[in-house]
């Protein structure tokens, strides 16, 4: 029995113009995604893409579930393909779906006919099918508004496909659909989740990262790094600019009132990131910032930060508890990393009593008595570049 991939393409279907763009973008991170378990030919018609695999011995289930984690699909399925013929339909059916109608107590069946010219019309291909699963299943009972099993007969251009399993697809638009981002990714449980939930809007991520040796360790770095490496099953290849920002923070230390610390520092990580952010055509920033988490993410504290921004900064989590990120975090399988015991740079030199309603003119003044600007340009000169890549 030949099975294949049935992929419904997300919200895109309603973009009209741009729909095939996007198709093709969603097409292309497909392709990426499955070519080292084997060969395929994909297709696709009515929002709907056909993963034909091209080897019996692939595994279908590993298919399933990294295309699951691609943005831009509403659901997908194994499923198996028949001839478009009723009868091939129905000895198929009974067949392929021997073991979930075996051991289930209601169902229905459900025809989707694409295929106008297919001489059964939908509810008498949902009658008859119906029957002959009856039949060979005594166990079962039709139940047509809550059914434990759907068995769902689709109708289309060259052939039928029988399949009774619909998976969620990860939602949004295909990653690159909406331009560059640059994400400030620490070590921590947020940054990866913002990351991920701009992604998921069509954002391809570049990282950032600021490192302060010798007061951050090189685990914390590879900490961050097998972050990215995780990302990458959903945003595909990442770019990782990696910051040396121990003078600054040094600078900071000696130069500036200990209650702006954490302040004028995040206003430096700023700059730094908008200057990376220009030469890699990123558009906006990305934080995993949540309002009243710490003293720097207080509303007045983000507005000092904000005031050196001249491109967007996204804070996707910013309306969600901390409970709610680490729900994410659990999800896309960040948060055993997150969690490891490593130190940041923002924890070096942090002040004993934080301003939590800081004023801007009191920063910028703060600020003022050291020129930082040759320290900027020489960590954005320093700066290193490793590539992620999906690696499976
Ligand atoms: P996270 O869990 O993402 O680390 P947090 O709650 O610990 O966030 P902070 O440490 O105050 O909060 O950092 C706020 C945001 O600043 C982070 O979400 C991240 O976007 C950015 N950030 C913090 N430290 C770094 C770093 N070393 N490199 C890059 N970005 C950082
Ligand atoms: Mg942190």
């Amino acid at each position: 029995m030949k099975e294949i991939v049935l992929v419904k393409y997300g919200e895109m279907a309603l973009k009209g113009l741009n729909k095939k763009t996007f198709e093709d973008m969603l097409t292309k991170n497909i392709k990426r995604r499955i070519k080292s378990l084997g060969s395929f030919v994909c297709t696709s018609a009515q929002s709907t893409l056909y993963i034909d695999p091209q080897d019996d011995s692939i595994d279908l289930g590993e298919v399933v579930d990294r295309v699951g984690k691609i943005f831009g699909i509403a659901a997908l399925c194994r499923a198996c393909v028949c001839e478009k013929d009723f009868a091939d339909v129905c000895t198929k059916s009974v067949e392929y779906l021997t073991d979930v109608l075996s051991y289930a107590k209601t169902f229905k069946v459900n025809a989707k006919r694409s295929d106008k010219a297919f001489p059964m019309k939908s509810p008498e291909i949902c009658m008859e099918l119906g029957a002959v699963l009856l039949e060979k299943f005594p166990n079962l009972i039709v139940d047509v508004k809550e059914p434990e099993v759907t068995v769902t007969v689709e109708i289309r251009d060259t052939n039928a496909y029988v399949h009774a399993e619909n998976i969620k697809g990860a939602g949004g638009l295909p990653v690159g659909s909406s331009g560059k981002a640059l994400l400030l990714l620490s070590g921590g449980i947020d940054s990866p989740v913002a990351g991920w939930m701009m992604a998921k809007r069509g954002v391809q991520i570049d990282a950032i990262h600021y490192v302060s040796p010798p007061y951050t360790s090189d685990r914390a770095r590879m900490k961050v790094e097998q972050l990215c490496e995780k990302l990458t099953d959903y945003c595909g290849g990442i770019a990782f600019h990696c910051v040396p920002f121990t003078e600054l923070q040094e600078a900071i230390r000696d130069h500036c009132p200990e209650e702006f610390f954490t302040i004028i520092m995040r206003r430096l990580m700023m700059e730094i990131a908008q200057r990376i952010a220009a030469k890699e055509n990123c558009l906006a920033l990305i934080t995993g910032e949540s309002v009243g988490q710490v003293a720097s993410q207080t509303m007045a504290a983000m507005a000092c930060t904000d005031a050196v921004c001249r491109i967007p900064v996204f804070r996707p989590c910013v309306g969600m508890d901390k409970t709610e990120i680490i729900e994410i975090a659990r999800k896309i399988d960040t948060f055993d990393t997150s969690v490891l015991p490593y130190e940041d740079c923002c924890t070096v030199f942090t002040p004993r009593h934080p301003k939590v309603r800081p004023r801007l003119a009191d920063i910028e003044k703060a600020q003022a008595a050291f020129d930082f600007e040759p320290l900027i340009q020489k960590a954005v000169e320093e700066t290193e570049l490793k590539t992620f890549t999906y690696n499976k």
